[in-house]
């Protein structure tokens, strides 16, 4: 496998997140519209510290639109949203040093097809961060290794299959040093034997303590990974609970016929 995942899946997600990070992302009273369509409805949401949020819930309830407005590529219309203390400015080079903080993997897996690998893993670190080439290479290098495809690193993304393409992906998010990650629906573009590769990466992550949000159906990632389930519906939050709690045991009707749908 890919590296990192050290535990097998019966072991118990860590409990960090009770030994109480401080607040690294914070949504507080988050609204948005996309012109009548109210998509965001008073969104509050705390994740601490080296906790993982895993987001579920029905097509376009608002996940995807969370995700973006927390990177600030959605704007917001009301409330606030706070990383690692800071509000995201609008625009400029401030935005993309702090977008730098918050790391983002997308479903479809987004690298530059015209540069190698290794080139897509370098870029912002070299841009953004303003680091050297080589130190940029060598972390390069190391994050590949870390996700198993350091043999790939000088190869172009279409020479590589999808599960290679997103531990690339994650890679290079990864480059930038994020202090959070967040993951949109990571594997659902991925042929089904692909799928673990890449929940393997992620799990490995979230026990090194990576704070994440990750917004996926994968029961099996969230129960050993995650320390809380967010349901979303409607642009809602309509339930927060465990892993454990949540698939068992769902609060809500709306909850209860999502599970049943995808269970
Ligand atoms: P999810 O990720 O939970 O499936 P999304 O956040 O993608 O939900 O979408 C929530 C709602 O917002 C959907 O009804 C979707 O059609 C709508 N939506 C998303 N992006 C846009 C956009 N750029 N313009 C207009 N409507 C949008
Ligand atoms: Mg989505």
């Amino acid at each position: 496998g890919p590296g990192l995942t050290e535990g097998g899946p019966e072991d118990p997600a860590p409990e960090r997140a009770a030994e109480g990070g401080r607040p690294l992302v914070v949504v507080e009273n988050v609204n948005k519209h996309f012109g009548e369509l109210h998509v965001l409805k008073d969104i509050n949401l705390t994740v601490n510290s080296g906790e993982v949020v895993v987001v579920i819930g029905p097509s376009g309830g608002g996940k995807s639109t969370l995700c973006r407005s927390i990177n600030r590529l959605e704007p917001i219309d009301s409330g606030k949203i706070l990383v690692d203390g800071k509000e995201l400015p609008k625009e400029g080079k401030e935005l993309a040093k702090l977008r730098a903080d918050v790391g983002m993997v997308f479903q479809s897996f987004n690298l530059f097809a015209h540069k190698t690998i290794l080139e897509n893993v370098t870029l912002g670190p070299i841009k953004v961060r303003k680091q050297g080439r080589q130190e940029s290479e060598k972390h390069a290098m190391e994050l590949l290794e870390r996700v198993g495809i350091a043999d790939q690193a000088q190869k172009y993304p279409a020479q590589l299959s999808g599960g290679q393409q997103q531990r690339a992906a994650i890679a290079r998010s990864l480059a930038m040093r994020p202090k959070v990650m967040l993951f949109d629906e990571p594997t659902s573009a991925l042929d089904p034997e692909m799928v673990n590769e890449v929940l393997d990466v992620m799990t490995g992550l979230a026990r090194e303590g990576m704070t994440m949000i990750v917004v996926t159906h994968e029961m099996g990632f969230a129960r050993r990974a995650a320390q809380k389930v967010v349901f979303m519906a409607d642009g809602q939050i309509v339930e927060e609970n465990t892993p454990e709690e949540f698939f068992t045991n769902a609060r809500t009707d709306r909850a209860k016929d999502f599970l049943s749908k995808i269970l």
